[in-house]
C-alpha cells in the first residue's frame, strides 16, 4: 500500500503506475490523479498553442 501525494488517499501499489526512474519504482500520484494531471496540462497546453497561434508568423521562431 502507497500513500498519493496528491490525494492522500492510502492505495494499493496496482494503482500507481510504475515509474523505474524513481527510488520506490512507482510514481507518488495514484492512476487517477495522474490522469486528471495530464488532462489539466493538456488544457494548459492548448492555451498555450492558442496563444501562439494568435502571434504574427515572423514572431512564432522559437
Ligand atoms: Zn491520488
Amino acid at each position: 500500500m502507497k500513500t498519493c501525494s496528491k490525494c492522500h488517499e492510502v492505495k494499493p501499489l496496482d494503482e500507481f503506475h510504475a515509474h523505474p526512474k524513481k527510488a520506490e519504482g512507482r510514481d507518488h500520484r495514484c492512476k487517477p490523479c495522474t490522469k486528471e494531471e495530464r488532462a489539466a496540462l493538456r488544457q494548459q497546453n492548448l492555451a498555450l498553442f492558442r496563444a501562439r497561434e494568435l502571434q504574427p508568423y515572423h514572431d512564432r521562431r522559437a
